[in-house]
């Protein structure tokens, strides 16, 4: 039987936006294994070795390390119904669209949240973080460490030692981190994490991994109400994921579990440091290129992310006219600016798979026909 017409006739994208990227061969091909069932011994074990490698990645010995069914924001609202309870103080950093949605999600659960705001295009100010963590006691600070929207990254290190001080959760967005860029769960000390499989880890979009601390675990566990949410309650969830006899909760994405264990394997054998030289490398190629062609970079250097690129649309260009043209004519898709920055850029993804020199030769030599004609 061959492919439903409208699936074979699709064509295959080079996705240079904030995400998906693109996916790898080898991760196609896992995704296309039998699917077995949700309490095979050999899918426990598969189980067990990609919770084995999001530590490795995540730099962590949290046991409670494992990936959510659901994607990045499934992570985010997870970690937040898991650790808040009604009337608790959160702050929230926001210098972008998800220290938004974050601040959105704790006032949906009941929490009583301040934000700290910050210009976006700004990294979070760790100094402002900490006056505001000795005005008042939270229970969680949440901070994205790379922020997707504007393109900057957030000194995200040196804020954990201000959390633990105060005896605050520390909770950590690495959605467009984590494979990208070094994240150190444990030496900064950050007690919720998580990510999403399609921005650096080059899997197609679906899973969240997501990692607790003891401290996280201990929040959890007296929990004077029940989680919730049931399908994000890890307590349940732990159950499926730890011990010698595993409890069905919901039935695991099989597949997508396949393809995210192939993802973190080629990341792990590429070997961390050279997969972030690799990004730090194209991205600087990418700036000198753009910057050849007369563009300029929305953040300033020094807080510029490797594998997210905001690029100022110059004046008299049609913002939305080049993207479509890229996408329809050279089959290469670009992301648009969102909120206040929409119309205003253009943010050009080197995450995981896509964040090859090629690609980045690709690109502006489209762009260039494309602003110069
Ligand atoms: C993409 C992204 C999310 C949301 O992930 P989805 O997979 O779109 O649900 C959250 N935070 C950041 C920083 C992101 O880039």
């Amino acid at each position: 039987m061959p492919l439903s017409p409208k699936i074979s006739a699709l064509p295959s994208v080079l996705l240079m936006g904030p995400g998906p990227s693109c996916v790898p061969p080898e991760v196609y091909q896992a995704l296309s294994a039998p699917c077995i069932g949700h309490l095979d011994p050999r899918f426990i074990a598969l189980m067990d070795s990609l919770k084995t490698d999001l530590q490795t990645l995540l730099r962590t010995q949290n046991h409670l390390t494992l990936p959510m069914s659901g994607t990045g924001s499934a992570g985010m609202e997870t970690c937040f119904v898991n650790l808040i309870e009604k009337d608790d103080h959160v702050l929230v950093c926001v210098n972008g669209v998800f220290g938004g949605r974050m601040q959105d999600i704790a006032s949906r659960l009941g929490a009583q949240v301040d934000t700290l705001e910050f210009p976006w295009g700004a990294p979070v100010d760790a100094e402002a973080v900490a006056g505001q963590l000795k005005k008042k006691h939270y229970s969680i600070l949440a901070v994205v460490h790379a922020e997707t929207s504007t393109g900057a990254v957030s000194p995200v290190a040196g804020i954990g030692e201000l959390c633990h001080a105060a005896d605050t959760l520390y909770l950590v967005d690495t959605v467009t981190s984590l494979g990208g860029m070094d994240v150190r769960m444990d030496e900064w000390h950050v007690d919720a994490i998580y990510s999403g499989s399609q921005k650096c880890l080059s899997s197609p979009p679906g899973l969240s991994p997501v990692s607790f601390s003891e401290r996280a675990l201990a929040r959890l566990n007296r929990r004077a109400s029940k989680v919730p949410n049931w399908y994000l309650d890890m307590s349940m969830i732990v159950k499926y994921w730890e011990g010698a006899k595993r409890v069905y909760h919901h039935t695991a994405p099989i597949n997508m579990i396949y393809g995210l264990h192939q993802a973190v394997r080629l990341v792990l054998e590429e070997g961390l440091e050279k997969v972030f030289a690799r990004h730090l490398q194209v991205h600087e190629y990418l700036v000198e290129q753009l910057q050849g062609l007369g563009l300029s970079m929305l953040v300033a250097e020094g807080h510029r992310l490797p594998m997210l690129n905001a690029v100022n649309v110059p004046v008299g260009i049609d913002e939305a006219g080049v993207r479509s043209c890229l996408l329809t004519e050279y089959g290469i898709e670009i992301g648009a600016g969102l909120g206040p920055l929409a119309g205003k850029i253009w943010r050009i993804g080197l995450m995981g798979h896509t964040a090859r020199k090629e690609n980045v030769d690709r690109l502006v030599e489209a762009i260039k026909q494309l602003i110069t004609t």
